[in-house]
């Protein structure tokens, strides 16, 4: 492992970006945050200050949010068509098309992560998040109910249902992948006609704030897309708590996704939630090893172990067990750190130095209960919150590095003799039920397996893959309903039964 540092030039609209403070997003307008203060984003790379942002209290959150229902009570938007509706959406995925190179530029320097990824992965998804999206407007449609009430002899009814948007919603969103979150949670609402208040994790504000430009220069009208910054207690929590919000969508720990079930439950808004994950990865012993190898370091250590559906829990078949775990390790030692800006960098910092000291306290809670490090195992020196890409073997079931999601590039790699109900019950033995994995040729049984593991996304022979057509989300402790694919537009809709005598 070395750090790389050629980091690449920024472009002169993302300086100028960063050096004005941002404000928040609210009624079609950019405004400082009531109390007039804001907070620093720091790039977690070098620990310097990137930006100053607006920072949001319940006073910005209730202004957002009486902007939000004005927008969907009156005003244009409620008057759009379904296709006038669809074009606008259309029409945002082609600006950030437009404006790749700034949002991935903006990424990689507040979150950290690859420039390359940011480039390839992250910004191109969230264009076509809103484009898939996009087309629903002109679908969205109900039924017609043939009706035997068997009170009502001799009477013909004509009833049906109409899907109608669920109203003005509140969106909290994680730090690991900000811009796709954010398209994650606003397409579909956008789809649906509701009406949003959107708060992006306090670490990485900055791309959705130069999203809101793009979402204005679209078109859409004032207040259908507010944006507050802030922290959590004190942005994220009044928005889950506000009555004017009709549902709350959350991505984010399992700890906070609870506590805002708890606020959302005064008055029984609509919850949807995108939890954390401990997903494992079982590798059998007929699978094309190398291919088994690349893509298992890659489920672990793809965004620095940052994603909720890390592959974090390796589970290889004894006989290829020393041959994949080495392999894996390998491309852990061959993992180029650096700051996300050098494009040769292949792993970033963690976002933040919380993060940082969290995953490094895993690190020592790992060693300290007996699992052994065959590569890693520490943070990587001096500045910028680096940590070492870490392979852990010799775990027992009920280690921390086992049941507690570290968000951070660590794997734990355990054997497993044969595929039995007792593999199944260990891989299925967390609180979590995000994702999984499945490595072998034989396709009946990886369908087998597929079948018999609890997690809302199971891949097989790949790992990672996202698409907008591809429900995502929890079973267990991972979640609430599913985002993306058509099962998105359930979240941010209701069905109305109209039912007429003739
Ligand atoms: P992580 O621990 O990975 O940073 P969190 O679940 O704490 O993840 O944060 C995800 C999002 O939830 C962020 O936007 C954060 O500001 C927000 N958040 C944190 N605490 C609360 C809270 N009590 N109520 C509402 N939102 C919160």
């Amino acid at each position: 492992m070395s750090v790389a540092a050629n980091v690449i030039q920024l472009e002169n609209t993302v300086n100028s970006f960063v050096a004005e403070p941002r404000k928040h997003l609210i009624g079609g307008r950019w405004v400082e945050a009531a109390s007039g203060k804001t907070f620093p984003v720091y790039n977690p790379a070098t620990e310097e200050v990137i930006a100053y942002v607006a920072e949001g209290n319940a006073e910005d959150i209730d202004r957002a949010v009486k902007a939000a229902r004005r927008a969907f009570e009156s005003g244009p938007w409620p008057d759009l068509t379904p296709a006038e509706r669809g074009k606008m959406i259309w029409r945002l995925g082609d600006l950030i098309y437009e404006h790749l190179e700034e949002l991935a530029q903006l990424e990689s320097l507040d979150n950290g992560k690859p420039i390359v990824i940011a480039r390839a992965a992250d910004v191109p998804l969230s264009a076509d998040t809103f484009q898939y999206f996009a087309g629903w407007t002109t679908k969205m449609e109900g039924n017609t109910i043939p009706l035997s009430v068997p009170y009502a002899p001799g009477a013909t009814f004509h009833a049906y249902t109409l899907r109608e948007p669920v109203g003005v919603v509140g969106q909290i969103i994680p730090w690991n992948f900000p811009l796709l979150m954010a398209a994650w949670k606003l397409a579909p609402a956008m789809a649906t006609g509701c009406t949003m208040v959107l708060k992006p994790a306090e670490e990485t504000p900055l791309s959705a704030l130069l999203l809101g430009e793009l979402i204005q220069e679209a078109g859409f009208p004032d207040g259908v897309v507010n944006i507050v910054t802030g922290f959590g207690e004190e942005t994220g929590a009044p928005l889950a708590a506000h009555p004017g919000v009709d549902k709350i969508a959350f991505t984010g720990s399992t700890e906070v996704g609870k506590l805002i079930v708890k606020a959302a439950a005064n008055d029984l808004k609509k919850v949807s939630l995108e939890l954390g994950g401990k997903s494992p990865n079982i590798v059998l012993s007929d699978v094309d090893v190398e291919s088994a190898i690349v893509g298992t370091a890659g489920a672990i250590f793809f965004n620095h172990g940052q994603c909720c559906c890390a592959g974090s829990r390796l589970y290889v078949q004894e006989d290829i067990f020393d041959q994949v775990v080495e392999g894996v390790a390998n491309e852990a030692r061959n993992i180029q750190l650096g700051p996300g800006l050098d494009p040769n960098t292949q792993m970033g910092p963690m976002v933040s130095e919380i993060q940082f000291n969290r995953v490094c306290g895993y690190l020592d809670a790992g060693a300290a209960e007996g699992a052994k490090a065959i590569v890693g195992g520490h943070k990587s020196g001096g500045k910028g919150y680096f940590v070492e890409p870490t392979v852990f073997v010799d775990t027992k079931p009920d280690m921390k590095v086992i049941q507690e999601e570290i968000f951070g590039p660590v794997v734990a790699a355990i054997p497993f003799k044969e595929v039995n109900d007792e593999l199944i019950a260990e891989a299925n033995g967390t609180d979590y039920g995000l994702a999984a994995g499945v490595w072998t040729r034989d396709i009946g049984m990886a369908h087998s397996i597929a079948a018999k593991l609890k997690a809302g996304t199971v891949w097989i022979n790949t790992y990672n893959i996202f698409d907008p057509a591809l429900p995502f989300g929890g079973y267990k402790q991972s979640g609430w309903g599913r985002e993306m694919g058509h099962d998105a537009l359930d979240l941010y809709t209701q069905k109305k039964a109209v039912c007429a005598m003739l």
